[in-house]
């Protein structure tokens, strides 16, 4: 019978082995991966949001202080003489407060400017120089101090002004004093913005009420508008808070943002996504550097397990395999010795056995008279040849057996068959072993006998048969041939083909007789 050969219970136990170790590998890599990630996007976001609200607040108390330092300056001025050194000394002692510093009277004519040598108020804004723009105008009439939104002046630089009114001791308006912060220039204001606590790749902006870039680390982006985006909607509307946003250029970030109440602008604190990938590559590197000498250990015991457990079934699935193939007699499974301590492989083992030695039992016996078979006659006969032990062949036929089916049927004829049996066994002793060779033909082997014994044993029991009533209700008679085994003999054909011309010799002179080859060959010795 052909059978489709499938994959080996040891290969498939190796790749299932190799599935769970591999999926759970899978599995932990992926949830530490996850758990990492989780956990650096709640830190950046954390740090980004502490960040954004320490500039802020950073900022709000910056302002406070310049608007308070110029409200000092204001009644000073407004007080007493003020020359133009002093407010020098003035600038120059207000911590990099303002880029530059200038006092107007009430019609908004310059009187005192510091530096006077800024580059970009040169040769627009100086002494006796009225200045005419909108927001000086609302800084004269308001005669409060303000904070203005940052504008463009006429130099292309970013501006914040920040204004104070001037009163004298009788309460007299006088003028304003004003403090620029150059908002790409050096001072107080960009240092808290510029000051670098975060990571490399993270960055800070700042936009103005209106939603427009004052700060940016590219500076070309200054006064870009990124009112649309939904968090610079969020900081602009007063709130604080944390999100992880894709920005106007399509990179994702990690954004936290605060607002400055002194000015309505909004700081943003971001740092770009992508910073995750180096330390989630490192943890996968590193989690597969430290578990592959574990993993390669499991799947080596993995393996030597599953050696162990497959190899069993493979050694019976192997016999059984070849047992088929050469149909091999006497196939001894009781070799085999299968050891397991897997309860399937046990039964299966020991049904196996069972069945092997009910087969062997049923192809080594004749069904009709429960004797040994012609298979079981020729493994004896190779066996005691091989051994070189000396024993006798008797071959025996029954006489006329034709007419005993003829006559009284086939039936009586078995059971005639079976009567013959059951007299070859009753005339066996000790060792001798009696076989049916086949039809009506029967044989007996004596281990360790002379031709002496056989020839008595073999008349012992032809005499019994012609004396004892068989099932047809007479005597049956048979026929014997003797021969023995010689040293040179080396197959059983030649001892069988010996006894064979002995009983033929017995039938074709005149049957119910015994011949010896032996002594017929010397002077063809009949006994009867
Ligand atoms: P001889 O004395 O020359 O041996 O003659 P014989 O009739 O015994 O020999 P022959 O070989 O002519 O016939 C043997 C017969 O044995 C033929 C066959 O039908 C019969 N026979 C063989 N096996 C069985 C069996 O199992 N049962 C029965 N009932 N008859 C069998
Ligand atoms: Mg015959
Ligand atoms: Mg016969």
């Amino acid at each position: 019978m052909f059978i489709k050969k499938g994959i080996k219970l040891k290969f498939a136990i190796s790749l299932l082995v190799i599935f769970t170790v591999g999926s759970t590998t899978i599995i932990n890599l992926y949830l530490s991966t996850h758990a990492l990630r989780v956990n650096l996007t709640e830190n950046h976001l954390e740090n980004n949001f502490r960040y954004a609200t320490k500039i802020s607040i950073s900022t709000n108390d910056l302002l406070n202080n310049m608007q308070q330092n110029l409200s000092t300056l204001a009644t000073i001025i407004g007080n007493k003489e003020f020359t133009q050194s002093d407010l020098d000394d003035w600038k120059s002692g207000s911590s990099g407060y303002y880029n530059s510093l200038f006092t107007t009277d009430e019609n908004g004519v310059v009187q005192l400017i510091s530096p006077q040598a800024l580059p970009s108020n040169q040769g627009s804004v100086k002494p006796g120089t009225k200045i005419t723009t909108n927001l000086m105008k609302q800084a004269l009439n308001n005669k409060e101090p303000f904070i203005s939104d940052p504008y463009l002046a006429q130099t292309g630089n970013l501006v914040v002004l920040i204004s104070h009114p001037i009163f004298d001791q009788h309460g007299n308006y006088k003028g304003v004093v004003d403090g620029t912060i150059y908002l790409e220039s050096n001072n107080s204001l960009r240092e808290i913005l510029n000051s670098h606590e975060l990571k490399s790749q993270s960055s800070v902006i700042v936009v103005d009420r209106l939603g427009s870039i004052i700060y940016h680390p590219d500076p070309s982006r200054i006064n870009e508008s990124i009112a649309d985006h939904p968090l610079v909607q969020n900081v602009m509307g007063g709130k604080n808070g944390a999100a992880q946003i894709i920005n106007s250029r399509g990179i994702e970030y990690f954004s936290g943002y605060a607002y400055v109440e002194e000015t309505g602008w909004g700081i943003i604190a971001q740092t770009p996504t992508a910073v995750m990938e180096e330390p989630l590559h490192n943890l996968t590197k590193d989690m597969i550097i430290r578990s592959l000498p574990l993993l390669l250990i499991i799947l080596l015991l993995s393996g030597l397990f599953a050696n162990h457990l497959s190899q069993p079934i493979t050694r019976l699935a192997r016999f059984s395999e070849k047992a088929i193939q050469n149909n091999q007699q006497n196939t001894s499974i009781e070799k085999l010795d299968i050891k397991s301590s897997i309860y399937e492989v046990r039964q299966l083992y020991q049904h196996i056995l069972e069945h092997f030695q009910l087969l062997n039992k049923q192809i080594s016996y004749d069904g009709l008279t429960g004797l040994a078979n012609r298979r079981a006659f020729d493994t004896q006969m190779n066996y005691l040849i091989k051994q070189k032990m000396s024993f006798s062949l008797l071959m025996l036929d029954i006489d006329h057996f034709k007419k005993v089916n003829d006559v009284y049927g086939h039936l009586v004829g078995d059971d005639v068959l079976r009567f013959l049996a059951l007299l070859m066994k009753e005339a066996s002793r000790g060792e001798d072993l009696c076989y049916r060779y086949g039809g009506e033909e029967f044989a007996f082997l004596l281990k360790g006998k002379n031709l002496d014994d056989a020839i008595a044993m073999a008349e012992r029991l032809r005499n019994k048969v012609a004396e004892t009533p068989s099932p047809t209700g007479k005597p049956i008679h048979i026929s014997i041939g003797i021969s023995c085994y010689q040293n040179e003999d080396q197959l059983p054909e030649v001892i069988i083909k010996r006894a064979d011309s002995a009983l033929y010799h017995s039938k074709n002179t005149g049957r119910n007789k015994t011949t010896v080859f032996e002594y017929m060959k010397e002077d063809l010795k009949e006994l009867s």
